[in-house]
């Protein structure tokens, strides 16, 4: 069986090379060529893992597509520009992006779509579900191949799947949280031997940490949000990102895994689940603007849909439609921006980065 065998393999490197930072074995698990997560499984939708935005409901999409369109009028209306999602899933929130878009000819017709995919099993999935846009449509492999020309792009839940690393307080030093076996053979948490020194960590998380306490780190969410702003530094443009997380650098294990819909535990069936942390947003932040790119304060993502028309949409989706249908963009609205437990509104934030302060990007405020 496949799980099996990354299993295997994952033994056989820490047998080798000693216990494996959580940044390692969180891509091994994703997007081992083989067997990893993103590789061989295509994990979206109720009959799949988990459930995101763009495969709750249309309106999802729309919106930002509407957004889009304002953005890039905004922008001077830059013609060509590419039009890029980062890690697209399925291809649902483009599509659904360029089915918006057609309301402005112009915007449709100077928008590039570009994709920056990693698994060619996802890519084969967008590839059918774009296949209106597919003599245009672009995939590339990472982010440094993106043309020198203006970018406006997207991600939904994308930072989150990036590989992060884990530190914990031990006897006083920052000492790096890996993987590790046990006499059996099992996978166990063990420290590493990477140490971090407080100067690298926030005084206000030095100063507060007791014992135990676990500090996260991401280098590579850190270097891609770096290119991203870099990118719309030189060029021009506009990035805006969906995603769970804090908006503050803060104390905590936020690793997670989640299986049918249900948290799992992350070493437990490598490969067999979906392997995730809270974002830092304080920490993307400060990248972008070590770049050079403006970044805007942060809004939940349920103040922006609804600052951007969610309501008024769902209105016009339901008008004249069976009462079922009504109840069904009812409930997917509370999904999408609401704030009881289950709802996405208040856990995902929305962050969003220009080339500039000069250009408003409502509903950000400056
Ligand atoms: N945005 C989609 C899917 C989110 S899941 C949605 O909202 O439904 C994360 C996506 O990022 C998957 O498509 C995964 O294959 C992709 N991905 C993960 N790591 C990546 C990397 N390093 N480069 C490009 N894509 C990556």
């Amino acid at each position: 069986m496949t799980a099996d065998a990354l299993t295997a393999k994952i033994r056989r490197l820490i047998a080798l090379n000693g216990p494996m930072p959580v940044s390692d074995y969180m891509a091994i698990c994703l997007l081992d060529p083989d067997h990893g997560y993103y590789t061989r499984s295509e994990p979206f939708g109720k009959d799949g893992d988990f459930i995101t935005a763009p495969e709750i409901s249309q309106l999802f999409g729309e919106i930002i597509g509407a957004w889009l369109i304002n953005t890039w009028r905004r922008l001077g209306r830059p013609t060509p520009f590419v039009l890029a999602e980062a890690g697209p899933g399925r291809g649902t929130l483009m599509k659904d992006i360029l089915r918006a878009g057609t309301i402005d000819p112009a915007f449709a017709d100077a928008a590039q779509p570009t994709l920056i995919e990693a698994s060619p099993k996802l890519r084969a999935v967008q590839a059918a579900t774009l296949a209106d846009a597919a003599g245009r449509t672009v995939w590339l492999d990472s982010l440094d191949q993106l043309p020198d020309l203006p970018l406006i792009m997207v991600t939904n839940e994308f930072f989150d799947a990036l590989p992060f690393r884990q530190f914990i307080l031990h006897e006083g030093k920052w000492v790096e949280r890996c993987v590790g076996l046990n006499e059996e053979g099992v996978l166990q948490w063990q420290l590493g031997t990477a140490q971090l020194s407080t100067d690298q960590i926030p005084a206000n998380i030095t100063q507060a940490a007791q014992e135990g306490a676990i500090y996260e780190i991401s280098p590579s969410r850190e270097n891609t949000m770096a290119v991203i702003a870099k990118h719309i530094a030189q060029h021009g443009g506009a990035a805006i990102n969906f995603d769970y997380g804090h908006t503050e650098t803060a104390i905590g294990d936020t690793f997670q895994a989640v299986k049918k819909h249900t948290f799992a535990d992350p070493l437990d069936t490598p490969g067999n689940a979906d392997l995730t942390s809270h974002v830092d947003f304080d920490a993307l932040s400060r990248s972008a603007r070590t770049e050079g790119a403006f970044t805007f304060p942060i809004m939940t993502q349920g103040e922006f849909l609804l600052q951007c028309g969610l309501l008024e949409r769902a209105g016009q989706l339901g008008a004249n439609k069976p009462s079922a249908l009504q109840v069904q963009i009812r409930a997917d609205v509370q999904r999408l921006a609401g704030n009881e437990p289950e709802d996405m509104g208040d856990l995902f934030k929305v962050f969003c980065i220009a080339q500039s302060d000069q250009v408003a990007l409502a509903p950000f405020s400056q």
